[in-house]
């Protein structure tokens, strides 16, 4: 019989690579969080209209990448491509504007998009990311790239650069879109097919594409003329960023692929194992968008990062293991279970991770699981801690043993970790 095989796209993440997952996960959920953002949590199956509506028809995402299919009532049903949509539709859902205060989401998730895939590049995929909702201009506007600054940084991603570019007022965009679609249409030849669908569909698009061959007519492209006001406002973005200290490029060509976008576009690239999917972050401010699904008049920004190229951006990887603490236990006697049940809380209140052999006996086999394991420590409960009421402690980085009670082991681990 034909073995079943994951759907193309779509990866098991195995118990070996998990620990990097969970260490960004963790990380991220504390960075969001100390930054005053709260978690939202919506299903992953939403109506198709939400998301034709607010990505837009001339989107990729809407136009080739949705996972759409009827449901048994016969209704049209999309796994979720992206979340700005979802969160929308759940805060207005759910009152959360309702008193018209700023509201600060973020989310951790798996999204869908039916696309070729490559390194960086899946069909199941997993993206970290925030909302700021009734957000200030300028003030919103550097805050989320503060915080896009900051959370790469926390999770130690080296060396990225953040670029961005500002879509001005729709009327000037619409002029733009007017000069682009003139030009690219007289360039047609040269440019490739799904090009040809973007200059009928949303002509910004075109921009963004990442075929080499229309790389030369986008790069002598014209470019995007401010008014006043809305190089006032980038301008002062700008400045808030300068004050801040926060690096980043203006890039003029740069737009997004969705078509909600208004004003601050951004996305940030890296280096590392990334290869041609070098973005790992991207967003920007979407004024209209809250509106147009049936909300209020109130702006927003946010941005989202792909949670596979973060992991593939990053270097240290030896990171993940140093809060870890090994507990081997070299039998399961009721008494050694319940010493286990006060060493693991014990251990929890101490903000440590656990990794745990339960079917394992041998002291040496338990060594060779915690190295294996990258664990700092080792704590041993055999029979002789159990009657003792002590533990013993191994500090695998140097080698040193001590025995310690358990009230005494937040301590002693702390004292011990660089
Ligand atoms: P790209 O230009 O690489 O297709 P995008 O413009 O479609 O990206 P967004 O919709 O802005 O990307 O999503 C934000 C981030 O999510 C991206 O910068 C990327 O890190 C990640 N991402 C998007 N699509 C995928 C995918 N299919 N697989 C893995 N990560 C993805
Ligand atoms: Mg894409």
């Amino acid at each position: 019989m034909d073995k079943f095989q994951a759907l193309k796209g779509m990866r098991d993440i195995l118990p070996g690579e998990v620990a990097q997952w969970q260490d960004v996960e963790e990380k991220a959920r504390y960075f969001f969080e100390a930054n005053g953002f709260e978690e939202i949590r919506t299903p992953l199956l939403e109506p198709t209209e939400l998301f034709t509506r607010s990505i837009g028809e001339g989107s990729d995402i809407v136009h080739k990448q949705m996972y759409t299919f009827e449901d048994r009532g016969g209704r049209s049903i999309t796994l979720r491509p992206e979340m700005t949509a979802s969160v929308l539709r759940a805060a207005l859902e759910n009152g959360v504007l309702r008193n018209s205060k700023t509201s600060r989401l973020y989310y951790l998730g798996p999204m869908f998009r039916a696309e070729r895939p490559q390194k960086g590049r899946q069909r199941q995929f997993f993206q970290l990311g925030a909302e700021i909702l009734n957000a200030k201009k300028v003030e919103a506007d550097a805050e989320i790239l503060a915080l896009v600054q900051g959370l790469l940084s926390f999770l130690e991603i080296p060396g990225f650069k953040i670029k961005h570019n500002f879509l001005g007022e729709e009327n000037e965009r619409q002029t733009y879109i007017d000069i682009l679609k003139n030009y690219f249409t007289a360039g047609k030849s040269r440019l490739c097919e799904d090009c040809h669908y973007r200059i009928e569909k949303n002509v910004l698009r075109v921009l963004d594409c990442k075929m080499p061959g229309c790389q030369p007519l986008i790069e002598a492209a014209p470019l995007l003329k401010l008014s006043d006001e809305s190089r006032k406002t980038y301008d002062a973005i700008r400045n808030a960023l300068e004050t801040r200290g926060i690096p980043a490029v203006h890039e003029p060509r740069l737009v997004r692929g969705l078509d909600y976008y208004t004003g601050l576009v951004f996305e940030v690239v890296a280096g590392g194992d990334l290869g041609a999917q070098d973005a790992v972050a991207a967003g920007g401010r979407y004024d209209n968008l809250i509106a147009s699904l049936g909300g209020p008049a109130m702006g927003a920004i946010g941005f989202a990062a792909g949670m596979e190229r973060v992991l593939l951006a990053r270097q240290s990887s030896q990171s993940a293991g140093s809060r870890t603490v090994y507990v081997a236990t070299l039998d399961a006697r009721p008494e050694t279970e319940q010493w286990l049940d006060q060493v693991l809380k014990k251990l929890y209140q101490a903000g440590r991770k656990v990794k745990r052999e339960p079917s394992l006996h041998s002291l040496g086999d338990h060594f060779k699981k915690a190295v294996k394991a990258g664990a700092r420590f080792a704590i041993i409960i055999g029979e002789m801690e159990v009657k003792n009421k002590r533990l013993t402690v191994k500090d695998l980085a140097n080698k040193s043993q001590e025995e310690v009670t358990v009230d005494a082991l937040p301590v002693y681990l702390a004292g011990h970790s660089d």
